[in-house]
């Protein structure tokens, strides 16, 4: 088996190593939600217990991007496949750690190397079926939100400054006030991302979700650690603003797989900067019989 190090027994999550490899949430599993989040893989065989590494699926800011666009491009094609989907129905943000959403539009479908910068969005949702979501992390956790009724979907970047600015919320609302969706037929998944023991942050951190948030909710979500920085459960975060957003607490998985204690299967930027990044893909497709 992959060498991965879960935080917890839970399983949370699917391995699935046919084609690219990656992980998928047992909670969208079940729904019949095609999802998936990547790692530093581009195969990896079971039976001899190695793989290749050095998956590209995103264009880094040093790239040459007439190099980089097509190899990205087959790679999220190929993982979009695997999902039963195609590049062509792909949507992506444009990772700004903004709280902004954006209501995926049929102009904004088919493969962008990078985002068109005209959104600064974090975070997507639609209700158009079939449309897959793309997001991109190397520490910062995504959030899958599905709603099995009214057949809609978001998926957010929530780094400290999207999971401050409650990102998860407003995707919710968007998908409430657009669709007509109801938070208590939604499900919820946060993906791996940095652990709080990895997550170290400057002293600001604790007021801005202070006065932000609550000074309980700064004390609850962040502790100073012996060496004296704060360090923030970015997990817990995420999960309390679905919580009060009205997603019920059973609909909810909560990734217990660190970016950074696993930095040899996943990109972290806390780890070694910036190589490349997972994608998280979401497809707005329901298939189960939950
Ligand atoms: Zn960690």
């Amino acid at each position: 088996m992959m060498q991965i190090k879960y935080s917890n027994d839970s399983r949370i999550f699917n391995l699935n190593t046919d084609g690219i490899p990656y992980l998928s949430f047992d909670i969208l599993d079940r729904l019949g939600v095609p999802n998936l989040y990547t790692t530093r893989y581009i195969s990896y065989d079971e039976a001899a217990g190695e793989g290749v590494k050095g998956l590209r699926l995103a264009v880094m800011k040093d790239e040459d991007m007439e190099e980089a666009a097509p190899v990205v491009k087959a790679n999220r094609d190929a993982l979009a496949r695997q999902l039963g989907s195609s590049i062509d129905f792909e949507c992506i943000t444009d990772q700004k750690h903004t709280n902004y959403v954006h209501v995926a539009a049929a102009e904004d479908l088919g493969f962008k190397p990078k985002p068109l910068h005209r959104q600064h969005v974090d975070g997507i949702v639609t209700d158009i079926p079939d449309v897959l979501l793309t997001v991109f992390g190397g520490d910062c956790p995504p959030v899958y939100i599905v709603d099995p009724v009214r057949k809609a979907v978001g998926l957010v970047h929530a780094g400290w400054k999207g999971t401050l600015g409650r990102i998860p919320e407003v995707a919710i609302a968007n998908m409430v006030v657009r669709f007509g969706c109801d938070p208590g037929d939604m499900y919820a998944a946060i993906g791996p991302g940095i652990c709080k023991d990895c997550y170290e942050m400057g002293d600001e951190i604790f007021d801005r979700f202070a006065d932000e948030w609550s000074l309980e909710d700064a004390e609850h979500l962040l502790s100073r650690y012996p060496g004296g920085k704060f360090h923030l459960d970015l997990r817990e975060s995420n999960r309390l603003t679905l919580v009060r957003a009205g997603v019920p607490e059973d609909h909810i998985s909560v990734s217990n797989v660190c970016t950074k204690c696993n930095a040899d299967t996943f990109y972290s930027y806390r780890a070694r900067r910036m190589e490349n990044e997972q994608a998280a893909m979401l497809v707005n497709r329901f298939g189960g019989d939950l």
